[in-house]
């Protein structure tokens, strides 16, 4: 008997771990080329200011090398039958058309060079920079090694362009489509995560107006070391020297139909605040904020250490974004004295929530589980946020509501613990 893992971000990572520890075979299915999630995306975490890639590389190399885990990526489960201790599970795994095991860095870096197409790069959230039909998801991907992406390869449009395939013997077009059949699934863990509130919906907001208006990920991106400006904050060649961070966008707001509370906005700003403080000593930051959660071990400690290094912050609901010149203007409702300010900056950057998979409710038919109102997956109770109302399928991670690193790693532990129990159970 074995488990199946639906999602490879921290919380899928784990459960999988876990339960390959136990002894048990597991396969995890990701979606994405590369194993790791938003976490991958994100540069250092908080309250501490640790390098994610510290901890996020080894556990994506533990679970795609460990004996017992068979990690399917560039795939995603199209139905599931049966039930607990015996599901049968089909799985699409999409060609990437590249054998990584023949992948050195030369051969990759020939094909790449040679390759003539250009798109955005989907992991730098295409901003910054672009990357070819063929390519390294991001610089510690696992599996690490080049993919071809079909939608942009000229190979697939009329055949017009194999060149990679001259540089590097590890090509192989004929590569198909998979179906792989899976039975005897004792056990499900679903951790497909969230996305990023798309700040678009609040168009008063001007995001797409404006290249001085981004969001927290974007910053993310540009404050990791290894990130496509190498750690550097430029906006239109420039740096920033006034940066207002606005809170709450896309959360605690039942005009976007997003009511709750997204739980890791309040930290992420202060950690992003305190890291472009330290990047840009003379800049002035300010927050605009509703209240500040900071929950969690360590995490009040953090954002009294951030207001030390003169972050200004001031209560207010975003309101509106203008341009004047150069810069942009937040326009904020002060909620405890009623009133209106305006805060001018080289750059605004907007805190954005987290929201369910924009195809979870599809999922959910396939898995015969429950989506609450705003679209993440239920649980069976509110003392018992790991099982669903369906035997033996369990859910980990953004997918049940919005945490950070630490609770969807414990709630994928938590997640395994159950997949254990119900599998021990269904044998005897
Ligand atoms: C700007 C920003 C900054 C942050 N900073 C921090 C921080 O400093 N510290 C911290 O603790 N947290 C931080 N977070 C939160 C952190 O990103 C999340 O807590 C964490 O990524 C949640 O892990 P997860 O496994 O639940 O989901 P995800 O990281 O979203 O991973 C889910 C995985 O499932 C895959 N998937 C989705 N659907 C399917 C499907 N149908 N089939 C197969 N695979 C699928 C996805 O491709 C992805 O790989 C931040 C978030 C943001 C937006
Ligand atoms: S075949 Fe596709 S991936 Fe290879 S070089 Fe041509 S366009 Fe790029
Ligand atoms: S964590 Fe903070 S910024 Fe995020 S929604 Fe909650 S109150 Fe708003």
């Amino acid at each position: 008997m074995r488990s199946l893992i639906i999602g490879g971000g921290p919380a899928g990572l784990q459960a999988s771990l876990d339960l390959a520890d136990a002894g048990y075979d597991v396969y995890l299915v990701e979606r994405y080329f590369s194993l790791g999630g938003h976490a991958v995306q994100i540069a250092k975490n908080y309250p501490n200011l640790t390098d994610i890639k510290d901890f996020m590389k080894p556990l994506m190399e533990k679970v795609y090398n460990h004996e017992k885990i068979t990690v399917l990526t560039n795939a995603e489960v199209l139905s599931v039958d049966g039930e607990v201790g015996n599901f049968k599970v089909k799985v699409e795994k999409r060609p990437t058309y590249v054998n990584v095991e023949k992948c050195t860095d030369d051969a990759c870096k020939k094909a790449m060079e040679v390759c003539p197409v250009e798109v955005p790069n989907e992991f730098n959230l295409g901003l910054f920079d672009k990357r070819k039909a063929i390519f390294i998801p991001f610089s510690y991907s696992v599996p690490y090694g080049c993919v071809i992406d079909e939608k942009s390869c000229l190979h697939f449009k009329d055949e017009g362009c194999s060149r990679c395939n001259e540089v590097c013997d590890g090509i192989n077009f004929e590569e198909k489509r998979e179906i792989v059949q899976i039975d005897d699934v004792g056990s499900i863990i679903v951790a497909t995560g969230f996305d990023p509130f798309d700040p678009n919906l609040r168009p008063e907001l001007a995001y797409d107006k404006y290249k001085n208006v981004i969001t927290s990920l974007e910053l993310e991106r540009m404050l990791d070391e290894n990130g496509p400006t190498k750690g550097k904050i430029i906006i239109d060649g420039k740096e920033p020297k006034s940066i207002v961070f606005a809170h709450c966008i896309g959360s605690r707001d039942k005009k976007v139909d997003n009511p709750y509370c997204s739980r890791i906005c309040c930290m992420y700003t202060a950690k992003e605040a305190y890291m472009v403080k330290e990047k840009i000593p003379d800049a002035t930051i300010s927050v605009s904020y509703i209240d500040m959660r900071a929950f969690g071990k360590g995490c009040e400690q953090f954002y009294e250490e951030v207001q030390k290094k003169q972050v200004l912050y001031r209560r207010g609901v975003a309101a509106e974004i203008y341009g004047a010149g150069d810069q942009v203007v937040l326009r904020a409702e002060d909620t405890l004295l009623s009133n209106a300010y305006e805060f001018n900056a080289d750059l605004i950057v907007l805190a954005v929530g987290v929201e369910p998979r924009s195809d979870s409710a599809e999922l959910s038919k396939v898995l015969g589980l429950q989506i609450d109102d705003c679209g993440f997956f239920v649980e069976k109770s509110i003392y018992d946020t790991c099982e669903t109302e369906k035997d033996g399928i369990f859910i980990a991670g953004c997918c049940q509501g919005p945490k950070d690193i630490q609770d969807s790693l414990m709630q994928g532990s938590a997640a395994a613990v159950k997949a254990i129990g119900v599998m021990k159970r269904c044998n005897n």
